[in-house]
């Protein structure tokens, strides 16, 4: 891993480790705490190690400080540490009874070369580590998200300050859940050059196989196509996509800004969450598929909370009257029976929930099949069976 040994210090981003071990990178909450993370979900069973090996440019004495979250102050569930070379530093991560913050862990002695990290999770239990900074002063490291973070962070990882133009299109699309894809293959399929933006490492959004909710109700011809399911429960839709040859995909790539030319969105920009780089791209039309309507509120669009009556567009299914009505947040969960009773670690902070949510009060007309059978699990021990098809 090179990293750029800068006057002040050597910033390492958890998310550009070589090696993530049992971690998982979230880049999910970027807007609200400033950066994609490597995550410990282990459900109690703490995870492997992640590991990376970075270049020490100058041998001496350095301040390490490690952001990281504690995300139930008082039982700090999400505990980890670090090792740095044969040093197991002795402060525990995420233990410090605050949200997001960097965690001063004392100063280490570094004989300069190739130098080893290692985060060692303690409880399985979503522990957070966002970076490691090690400072050749006392000065602490830039916290939050606004633009004096992001810059911070750009300069010691040797990032140019503005966006890099990544191309013109004729049509971007931003956010790749089910309706994303359906814009961007018919697009293509128009003839249109087009870009599709999307965040996540698998298309779907909601219907990806990092969520597992397929499409029900009117489908039509375009979402059948690309919401059909891999053997490894991945949709379709990118192999669809990538074989469209006026189509370009970006994963993983989270739109942050749009650049405006009077009332008319001329470019957005996005940042690739593992490397950090960020790129503008142009088009004189865009379509906001992001599920939360990001672009439009970005660009300063007007916006519609609830549900309209059914004479503002006249759409026959909208109620008379309109309402503020919408979409909840949701725990989406599946349940299975097991062939014996299966244990189930302490969670002293969590909120007991003892409601019968076999029926979910009516709201499914056959529960425990009503949403599919979810997401393939594959084990990885195991040949991939081809003729398996999920929805
Ligand atoms: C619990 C639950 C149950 C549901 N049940 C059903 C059901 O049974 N049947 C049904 O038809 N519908 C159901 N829905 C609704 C359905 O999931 C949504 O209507 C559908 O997902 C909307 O698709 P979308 O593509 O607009 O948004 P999403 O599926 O939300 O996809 C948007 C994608 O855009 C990405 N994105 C967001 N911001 C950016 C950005 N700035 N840059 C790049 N990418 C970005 C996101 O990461 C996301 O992956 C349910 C929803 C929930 C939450």
């Amino acid at each position: 891993m090179t990293i750029p040994d800068t006057t002040s210090g050597i910033l390492i981003e958890a998310e550009e480790f070589d090696d993530f071990g049992g971690w998982v990178l979230d880049s999910q909450f970027e807007h609200e705490m400033g950066s994609p993370y490597l995550l410990a979900h282990g459900l109690g069973e703490p995870v492997a190690d992640a590991g990376t090996t970075i270049d020490v440019d100058q041998p001496g004495s350095y301040r390490v400080w490690v952001r990281a979250k504690d995300w139930v102050p008082g039982h700090h569930p999400g505990r980890f540490t670090l090792t740095i070379g044969d040093t197991t530093l002795d402060t525990e991560f995420g233990a410090n009874d605050r949200d997001w913050s960097w965690q001063d862990a004392g100063v280490v002695d570094l004989p300069g070369g190739a130098t080893s990290l290692v985060l060692h999770d303690l409880t399985g239990f979503d522990g957070r580590c966002d970076a490691i900074y090690l400072g050749r002063d006392d000065t602490a490291p830039v916290d939050g998200a606004d633009e004096a973070a992001r810059s911070w962070r750009r300069k010691l990882r040797g990032l140019p300050e503005e966006p890099v133009e990544a191309g013109a299109f004729d049509v971007i699309v931003v956010g790749g859940g089910v309706t994303g894809a359906a814009a961007t293959l018919t697009a293509a399929r128009l003839g249109c050059r087009v870009a599709l933006v999307h965040a996540r490492p698998y298309l779907g959004g909601n219907a990806s196989v990092e969520i597992g909710l397929s499409p029900r109700g009117e489908r039509g011809p375009t979402v059948d196509e690309l919401s059909d399911r891999s053997p490894d429960g991945d949709l379709v839709a990118i192999s669809v996509l990538r074989a469209e040859p006026t189509a370009t995909v970006l994963l993983e790539h989270t739109v942050y800004h749009v650049v405006m030319d009077g009332d008319r969105i001329a470019a957005v920009d996005a940042r690739d969450a593992r490397s950090g780089r960020e790129v503008r791209l142009r088009a004189p039309l865009f379509i906001d598929c992001t599920g939360t309507a990001l672009l439009g509120l970005q660009a300063g669009a007007q916006t519609l909370f609830g549900q309209e009556a059914r004479g503002d567009f006249d759409e026959g299914l909208a109620p008379e009257q309109g309402d503020e009505m919408h979409h909840g947040n949701t725990v989406f969960f599946r349940t299975r029976m097991a062939d014996e009773p299966v244990p189930f670690p302490e969670v002293p902070w969590a909120i007991e929930v003892a409601k019968n949510y076999s029926n979910l009060s009516g709201q499914l007309d056959r529960p425990g099949i009503e949403n599919g059978i979810g997401p393939v699990v594959i084990d990885p021990d195991e040949t991939p069976d081809p003729t398996i098809r999920r929805r």
